[in-house]
């Protein structure tokens, strides 16, 4: 699939850095997260003592990393970051939590791919700041019990489902991302063009925000394309007439779909009748992956009203049909 739209971290994005909100007050969007962690960060403070463990759930790309970051810069302590799938072996986290100092924030991204055995160690260590390490092996095995510092774990992840429950209930703060608005999107697409010293249209940074798939790393990407376009082959500014050329040309349409998520649609309109049709089924025929689909592909479709998710399987709805410009069958419009 095109990357351009995907809403991972590519290593492309590495400008990304520059345009990163360092402080609570310059992160645009989640009002409702930012509220509660502005409170919860502040009480902490006042305490003296570390920020309670918070989980991030959401697409990717909604600023769950951000967050943490900002979360260690306000509250005055180091940032620490790992990933479940990194975290092979059960040493590897006891080395980091041993390592982290008072207050600190450690923070593991995709969090539900940790290996249950790593999973294990964290459970004393998130709850009593204990570590119980098995020293040894067979009959000469014995346990220690190492005191680590207060910490605060922030956890990222994308599937909440796929969390055990025994590690979600450890999490004193969960915090759910949304996709972000229009209008917020186009608060940072006119920061980042600020930024980068280009000069915007109000329109033209518009246009790069209704196309951004709700995701502000998709609306890094697309700015940064857009003006290539704009310095080579118009005149340096952002305008609403270069971003969408330029987006045209990127293949992106006006919801911010690509050659993806159209194959998707069709694959649902023209060989399954509109569904219902399983995930299983779609990922074979597109050869994607399931997590893929889930993940990427379905979130955004389903949040503007293309597709819905029913217990048979996935179907086309009406807005779905519009948007391929197909007619609905009868029997199916609802
Ligand atoms: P996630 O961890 O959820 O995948 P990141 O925190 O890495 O997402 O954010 C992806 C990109 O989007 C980063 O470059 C970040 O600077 C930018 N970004 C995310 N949220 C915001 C926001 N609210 N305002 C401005 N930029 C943002």
């Amino acid at each position: 699939p095109d990357p351009l739209l995907r809403p991972e971290p590519l290593e492309s994005d590495g400008e990304d850095r520059a345009l990163r909100p360092q402080r609570l007050e310059d992160f645009v969007g989640q009002a409702e997260a930012r509220a509660n962690l502005r409170v919860f960060i502040e009480s902490a403070r006042m305490r003296g003592k570390a920020m309670d463990h918070t989980l991030f759930h959401g697409p990717p790309g909604l600023g769950k990393t951000t967050l943490a970051q900002i979360m260690a810069r306000e509250l005055g302590v180091n940032f620490k970051m790992t990933s479940g799938p990194v975290l092979a072996r059960a040493g590897d986290l006891a080395a980091i939590l041993t390592n982290l100092e008072a207050r600190d924030v450690l923070f593991i991204d995709e969090i539900h791919r940790m290996n249950p055995a790593v999973e294990e160690v964290l459970y004393p260590a998130m709850e009593d700041f204990e570590l119980d390490l098995v020293i040894g092996e067979g009959p000469a095995a014995r346990t220690v019990r190492i005191e680590l510092q207060p910490f605060t774990l922030v956890g990222a992840t994308t599937r909440l489902g796929l969390l055990t429950t025994p590690l979600r209930d450890r999490f004193g703060i969960p915090t759910r991302l949304q996709f972000y608005t229009i209008e917020e999107l186009d608060l940072i697409v006119s920061r980042g063009a600020r930024l980068m010293g280009i000069p915007s249209e109000p329109d033209g940074t518009r246009e790069i925000a209704r196309r951004a798939r709700g995701t502000p790393r998709i609306a890094g990407r697309l700015l940064r394309r857009v003006i290539d376009f704009a310095l080579v082959e118009g005149d340096g500014r952002l305008t609403r007439q270069i971003a969408d050329s330029a987006l045209n040309r990127l293949g992106v349409d006006h919801l911010g779909l690509d050659g993806a998520d159209r194959r998707y649609l069709t694959l649902i309109a023209e060989h399954y009748g509109g569904g219902p049709v399983g995930v299983e089924t779609l990922s074979a025929a597109l050869s994607e992956s399931r997590d893929a689909i889930e993940e990427v592909i379905e979130p955004y479709l389903m949040q503007q009203g293309l597709v819905s998710r029913t217990p048979r399987g996935r179907m086309l709805a009406r807005l779905g049909w519009r948007h391929l410009g197909l007619d609905a069958p009868r029997a199916q419009e609802s």
